[in-house]
């Protein structure tokens, strides 16, 4: 039996290690592809913007799929440094590097499946809730802009070449490995530190903003029925249910057996006025590939907690 060749780009990040392990688990080969990570068959780090080191790699391993996870984004609260370095670092690493992997792979494995992590933001402030696939893509800031530019590479190359290749518009996910300036960590850090004694409070930016929040195994799972389907295209990967940052603190210190209003500040510096309230439908992926989110929001929450109170 054959087993699928898989190269993941930004297999270091949250989606990028889980989805290794699950390939593992199902027996892929899989090559790695990660900043400051050596690929055995070049000997070290592939830079993902020399296309032709790119073109090269893709050549040798001829792989049956591809998963573009690579990114540069921020979250919510960090601030801009400088907006033009910002785009070029986003178009490079969100579009450029794609784009050569689309490139390699119409040149040397026609027949490979290749997937994009796009992103709700894509969607900017939309005019109608729920959004799906048939939302206007309307970005408004530098991330946005740049997935959108991911997404429309993907149908280039779909339609002038016949590559398979897929999107997975994908709404916030959060694991024990998200990266802790992200809010779900940042709370179930926090809460843990506060338990244990370490901390005595939590800043927070806008305790109403409401957030479409999935369970990253879930997304990590869609992204692989999205390469399994029958024809390639874009798909919205979302739970559907909004939920306040307010009830994430509430739900996460009640874990751990805190008030969250003993610890909690609302900070208005930190509030992000201009974000939308983002809830996706994900009824075509449920259509096509059967996916459903398998973890609830409370659930979720409890795994991070825990997690965290084990590791402080
Ligand atoms: P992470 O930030 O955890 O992972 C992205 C990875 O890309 C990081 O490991 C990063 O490495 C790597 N990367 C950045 N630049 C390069 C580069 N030049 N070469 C190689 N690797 C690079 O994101 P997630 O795992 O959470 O998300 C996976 C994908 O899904 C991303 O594309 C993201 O935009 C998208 N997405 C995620 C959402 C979420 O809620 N998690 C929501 C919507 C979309 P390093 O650590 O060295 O910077």
């Amino acid at each position: 039996m054959t087993h699928r060749k898989v190269i993941v780009v930004g297999s270091r990040g949250q989606d990028g290690t889980l989805l290794c392990r699950q390939l593992a688990d199902r027996r892929c080969n899989v090559i790695e592809v990660a900043r400051n990570l050596a690929v055995p068959a070049i000997g070290k780090a592939l830079d993902i913007l020399d296309a032709d080191a790119v073109t090269r790699l893709v050549g040798t391993a001829a792989p049956d799929e591809i998963y573009y996870l690579a990114a540069h984004h921020q979250s919510a609260e960090e601030k801009i440094a400088g907006e033009a370095s910002l785009f070029r670092d986003s178009l490079n690493v969100n579009v450029m590097g794609l784009v050569n992997f689309l490139d390699a792979a119409r040149l040397h494995a026609p027949q490979c499946r290749i997937f994009y992590a796009a992103s709700s933001h894509v969607f900017g402030t939309p005019s109608s809730s729920p959004q799906d696939e048939s939302t206007p893509l309307n970005p408004e800031n530098v991330y946005g802009i740049a997935k959108t530019a991911g997404i429309h590479a993907c149908r280039y190359f779909r339609r002038q070449h016949g590559l398979f290749a897929a999107t997975g518009i994908l709404f916030n996910h959060e694991s024990v490995l998200r990266d802790a300036k992200f809010l779900s960590r940042k709370v179930a850090v926090a809460v843990a530190r506060i338990r244990q004694g370490k901390a005595d409070q939590l800043v927070l930016g806008n305790l109403e903003a409401r957030v479409d929040w999935g369970y990253a195994p879930d997304y990590v799972e869609a992204m692989q029925r999205i390469l399994a389907a029958d024809q390639p295209g874009d798909f919205v990967v979302a739970t559907g249910e909004t939920h306040s940052v307010r009830e994430l603190a509430e739900k996460a210190f009640a874990h751990a057996g805190l008030d969250y209003r003993n610890y909690v500040q609302a900070d208005a510096s930190l509030v992000d006025a201009s974000r939308p309230v983002l809830a996706g439908n994900s009824a075509r992926l449920n259509g096509v590939t059967g996916w459903v989110p398998t973890k609830s929001f409370d659930e979720m929450i409890v795994e991070l907690v825990d997690h965290e109170l084990g590791q402080a």
